[in-house]
């Protein structure tokens, strides 16, 4: 029969497994730390009951791809819920803007810049499925939709910077700003707008969603059906070399570059692992879960309704701190993501104790404490929160790395979002998926589309292996939709 061994259980690990052994592929996963999942575990790290998402949190990418499609995960305990505001900013003095999965209910509230959002998300979010069809496969292909891609392209290509001052209103511009932000990029960098683009307009499409009862409720969903395909899982073991791995047809590899590299050790040709240690990274985070006594008390009305809020400020702001962040320095008012799960999954909570995940952009490798600055940022925002925390969670730089050696200086996103590295990640190849070992791929948020809890990476490697391996040494289910139906 044949075999793969997949090294790291993140969610793109787990969604190579999962692609393999729908083929008839008998799967073996190995996960270095404790229990499955990567970057979609969930645990009570605070107050029993309230439950914090422990890195992904809102999943925008995921809810419609080629994996998603392929297999029900929502008859295996996967419930998305949608908040009512997708995300907002608040500015001082309680104003601020908010971005409504409707573009025109958006537009409505963002007064003069109400037509300029139009234009820019309104024709993205109507073409939106066809310009994701393209960029959530591996780069280096003929596009199917190469007019919608250009015109994705021409608002991507801009600095964030440049688009963001498009807007007029300080509105306007700090909501792109917030978003744009997520690329952990300086503003004044050519393609700095992409991440932001592209979040802005998944936001209009598909929402910002967080899964029910934790994003672990992501992997324990596709952990079952790897089940129900006879998958096998050892966790708390950490592999160092792919000797270990005996001999399987394919080995998923769902780590960093580096190392991959390091697994991979001689069999590796020199040129790719010499690419693989290039890799860059950017900059770290620095998190805060907080539990939370009657919700956060936003001035800004609309936030208090919002799944994600992006705490800095106005737009000069927010650059400043990205700007900082990138050069190596601590801003003293860092960019803040904050997320309000139980704003749409009420399950999170206990009572009226509510779960608030943070974390602010610090410089790659920082080993300072952030908690001071973080807990200023939002309270400038909402005064009298802090008198609300009943507790704290704190996980620093150095514990991030600890918690997945794959945040490699605290950089969570798996890798800088440099124009580069953008296009072809984790090097210029032909099919990036490949490490120059017959049989070996790289499956990791290193490779396209990148970073996110979507399990493409994942999806697009072990296509790439299922493409090089006999059709014939292998007896493909039916798909799990119609297995579960039966
Ligand atoms: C704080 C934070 C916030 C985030 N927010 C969001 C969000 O809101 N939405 C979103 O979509 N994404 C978010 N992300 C990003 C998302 O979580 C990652 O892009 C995604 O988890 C990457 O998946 P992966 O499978 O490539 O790797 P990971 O999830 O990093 O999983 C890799 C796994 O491999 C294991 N491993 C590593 N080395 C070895 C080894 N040698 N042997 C065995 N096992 C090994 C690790 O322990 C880990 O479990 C966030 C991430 C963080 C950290």
């Amino acid at each position: 029969m044949t075999s793969a061994t997949v090294v790291g259980s993140g969610p793109n690990g787990l969604a190579a497994a999962l692609t393999l052994a729908a083929e008839g592929i008998q799967v073996h996963v190995i996960e270095a730390a404790g229990t499955l999942g990567g970057g979609t575990r969930s645990s009570e790290l605070t107050v029993p009951g309230v439950i914090h998402d422990e890195c992904s949190a809102a999943h925008p990418l995921a809810i419609d791809t080629p994996f998603s499609r392929r297999f029900d995960l929502a008859a295996h305990g996967l419930t998305w819920r949608w908040p009512e505001v997708q995300y907002s900013h608040p500015l001082d003095g309680g104003s601020g803007a908010a971005a409504y999965k409707s573009v025109a209910e958006t537009a409505r509230h963002l007064g003069k810049d109400g037509h300029r959002w139009r234009r820019l998300f309104g024709s993205l979010t109507d073409r939106f499925d066809d310009i994701a069809e393209d960029f959530l496969e591996p780069v280096i292909h003929v596009p199917k939709h190469p007019l919608k891609l250009a015109r994705f392209g021409a608002w991507s290509g801009m600095p964030a910077n440049v688009l963001a001052r498009w807007f007029r209103t300080p509105e306007g511009q700090a909501l792109f700003a917030g978003c744009a932000a997520h690329a952990f990029r300086p503003f004044t960098s050519p393609v700095s707008s992409a991440i932001g683009v592209t979040l802005g307009t998944a936001a209009h499409r598909y929402g910002w969603p967080v899964a029910e009862g934790g994003s672990a409720s992501i992997s324990r969903a596709v952990v079952a059906l790897l089940e129900e395909h006879g998958a096998t899982f050892e966790t708390g073991r950490t592999v160092t070399s792919l000797a270990e791995l005996g001999s399987p047809d394919v080995v998923m590899l769902d780590l960093a570059p580096a190392a991959a590299a390091r697994v991979a050790g001689s069999r590796m040709p020199r040129r790719v692992s010499r690419a693989l240690e290039r890799y860059r990274h950017g900059p770290g985070s620095f998190k805060v879960e907080f539990a939370v006594e009657g919700g956060v008390p936003w001035a800004h009305e609309p936030s208090r309704r919002a799944g994600t809020v992006h705490v800095c400020g106005s737009l000069a702001e927010v650059a400043a701190a990205e700007r900082d962040t990138c050069a190596g320095r601590m801003p003293e008012r860092p960019y803040v993501l904050v997320c309000q799960q139980s704003v749409a999954d009420p399950t999170r909570a206990n009572g009226d104790v509510h779960p608030l995940y943070s974390y602010a952009h610090v410089p790659a490798g920082w080993t300072g404490d952030a908690t001071a600055q973080i807990e200023a940022q939002i309270e400038r925002f909402a005064p009298g929160f802090r008198d609300r925390i009943v507790g704290r969670h704190v996980r620093s730089v150095p514990d991030m790395e600890a918690h997945n050696v794959n945040y490699v200086g605290g950089d969570v996103v798996t890798g800088s979002n440099d124009m580069l590295q953008l296009v072809f990640r984790p090097r210029p190849a032909l099919d990036p998926y490949t490490l120059g070992i017959p049989g070996v791929y790289l499956c990791s948020a290193a490779t396209p589309p990148g970073a996110g809890a979507h399990g493409m990476c994942g999806w697009n490697a072990a296509r790439s292996a299922l493409g090089r391996l006999d059709p014939t040494a292998f007896a493909p289910a039916p798909p799990a939709e119609a297995a579960a139906r039966a």
